[in-house]
C-alpha cells in the first residue's frame, strides 16, 4: 500500500492570479509529487511500509534514524492539507464555527490576520504557519521545515506553506505579500469548519 499523490483540489489555474498554475506545476506536480516518490522508496520493505501516512509520521517524529521518513511523509501531508485550505474565491472574514472561536480567542478576525501573516513571516527559513487546536485552545503557531502539528498531538485547522518555492515564482522575495493574498483572497474556510468536527 504505496503512499499517493492527491490530486489537487481544483484545477491549477483556478487561484489565479494570486497563485499561477506554474506555482502548482512545480510545487504540487515536482515537489509535492517528489515527496511522495522519496518517501515510498524509503520505507519500501520496512515495517513502515503498509502503515498510513500518519501512522508513518508518528512512529518516526524524533527518531533521529528515521529523518528522512519523516521529514517526507510530514512534507507530503502538509502539502495535501495546504491544497485542502484554499479555494478560488476565498479569504477575508471566516463563516460557520470558525469565525466565533477566532472571535473568541484571538480578539476577532483582524487580529488573527495579523498574528497568523506574523507567524509566517517571522519563520526563519523554511517552515509552515498554522491555526491549530491544541487541547481545547485554539492556537496560531509555526513550524519549522518539515514538522507538523500532528506530531505533537496538535490538531491542524488551518495551513499555509512558508518554504520558498510556495511562492517564488508569483512574489519573489515578498513572503509577506504572499501571506496578506493568502489571507484576504484564498482561505477557505469551509475546510477550516469541516477540520473543527
Ligand atoms: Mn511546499
Amino acid at each position: 500500500m504505496a503512499v499517493t499523490l492527491p490530486d489537487l483540489p481544483f484545477n491549477k489555474d483556478a487561484l489565479e492570479p494570486h497563485i499561477s498554475s506554474r506555482t502548482f506545476e512545480f510545487h504540487h506536480g515536482k515537489h509535492h509529487k517528489a515527496y511522495v516518490d522519496n518517501l515510498n522508496k524509503m520505507i519500501e520493505g520496512t515495517d513502515l511500509a503498509n502503515a498510513d501516512l500518519e501512522t508513518i509520521i508518528k512512529k518516526s517524529a524524533g527518531d533521529s534514524t528515521k529523518a528522512g521518513i519523516f521529514n517526507n511523509a510530514a512534507q507530503v501531508w502538509n502539502h495535501s492539507f495546504y491544497w485542502q485550505c484554499m479555494k478560488p474565491g476565498g479569504g477575508g472574514a471566516p463563516t460557520g464555527p470558525i469565525a466565533q472561536k477566532i472571535d473568541a480567542a484571538c480578539g476577532g478576525f483582524e487580529k488573527f490576520a495579523d498574528a497568523f501573516k506574523t507567524a509566517g513571516a517571522t519563520q526563519f527559513g523554511s517552515g509552515w504557519a498554522w491555526l491549530v487546536m491544541k487541547g481545547n485552545e485554539l492556537q496560531v503557531m509555526k513550524t519549522a521545515n518539515a514538522d507538523t502539528p500532528i506530531a505533537h498531538g496538535i490538531k491542524p485547522l488551518l495551513t499555509v506553506d512558508v518554504w520558498e518555492h510556495a511562492y517564488y515564482l508569483d512574489y519573489q522575495n515578498r513572503r509577506p505579500d504572499y501571506l496578506k493574498t493568502f489571507v484576504e483572497q484564498l482561505i477557505n474556510w469551509d475546510f477550516v469548519n469541516s477540520c473543527l468536527g
